[in-house]
């Protein structure tokens, strides 16, 4: 890639808004963020961007049992790791400056509505805004990486490993040694909800993907103190209103039981699907998402009123 003087002196002088900018770029013109079977409809509405420095003490609290565990990789050991599965020059030295750039694509309004008067299976719209809201987001993290790795900085997208790294079996269930959401949340994205989804300001319904790069880039505030500040369940004790649109009894006002959620998911789902459709074609998935709609923190940082709706 080539910067032209300008870009250079914009980059230098501001990278994360440089970056920032690149990004919402990138996904707005981008083929993979229209929906062609649905009006050419977008698959994402502006992207949120959020910073963490990668040495922030947060990421080796992450490690701990009664957060994530000891597997999940800190950001210098995803930057190595990620940058060797993706072929990339092996790192070994300790970076002087290491930043996570977080990335949210939020579904738009007439995705979400397309939902609404669902109860078990999610609606086609969804569905394949959802897999191909993925693939934009490998793409655009692709091209951010190159950006960065032209302007002479080492970056890596954990996103874009393929084949997907294994991932860690524990109790029975799949986890990642990279969150994305423990990420977003660093990087000052949002907080968990009781069905563990990522409340963002543009709400839940947010994939997220992240770079680590070598570059020095300022951290966004987080305004949050806690993991669930903008829960109203966590909060107050109120709403609940995801567990109870859950099918699978997943979320309940105790805790969230993944296994629920992924059996559903991989059977149930697999199973109506097949035979309300025929077999999928990619990028639909079967999948769910009804503790997602028609909540207080559908499309933004709940409030005591909006639960009230
Ligand atoms: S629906 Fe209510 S309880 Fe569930 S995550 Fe959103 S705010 Fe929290
Ligand atoms: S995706 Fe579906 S099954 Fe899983 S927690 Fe949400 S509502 Fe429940």
């Amino acid at each position: 890639m080539n910067f032209s003087p300008k870009d250079k002196l914009e980059f230098k002088t501001n990278p994360a808004r440089y970056i920032e900018s690149a990004i919402i770029k990138y996904a707005a013109k981008s083929p993979l963020n229209r929906l062609s079977d649905y009006n050419n409809e977008p698959v994402i509405e502006e992207p949120l961007v959020g910073f963490a420095d990668g040495y922030d003490p947060i990421f080796n609290e992450f490690k701990n049992d009664s957060i994530i565990g000891n597997f999940h990789l800190t950001p210098l050991e995803a930057f190595k790791f990620y940058s060797e599965k993706q072929g990339k020059p092996t790192v070994k030295d300790r970076p002087t400056a290491l930043s996570v750039i977080s990335v949210g694509f939020t579904l738009p309004k007439k995705t979400r509505q397309s939902n609404r008067p669902k109860s078990r299976l999610a609606a086609p719209m969804w569905r394949h805004a959802y897999g191909q809201a993925f693939m934009l987001m490998g793409e655009t993290l692709s091209h951010i990486v190159s950006l960065l790795e032209s302007a002479g900085y080492r970056a890596v997208a954990p996103v874009c490993t393929r084949p997907m790294s294994m991932p860690i079996i524990r109790d029975g269930l799949p986890f990642t040694d990279w969150s994305e959401k423990h990420a977003a949340y660093t990087a000052g994205l949002g907080t968990f909800g009781l069905n563990t989804s990522l409340i963002t300001p543009k709400g839940i319904s947010t994939h997220l993907g992240s770079i680590i790069t070598d570059l020095t880039i300022k951290a966004t505030t987080r305004i949050y103190g806690d993991l669930h500040d903008y829960c109203l369940h966590f909060t107050d004790g109120s709403c609940g209103k995801c567990a109870a649109h859950c099918p699978s009894g997943a979320v309940n006002t105790l805790f969230f039981q993944a296994k629920k959620c992924l059996d559903y998911t991989m059977n149930d789902l697999q199973k109506l699907s097949r035979e309300l459709e025929g077999e999928l074609k990619p990028p639909d998935h079967p999948m769910c998402a009804l503790c997602q709609i028609r909540v207080p923190c559908e499309a933004c940082i709940p409030t005591v009123k909006s639960a009230q709706k």
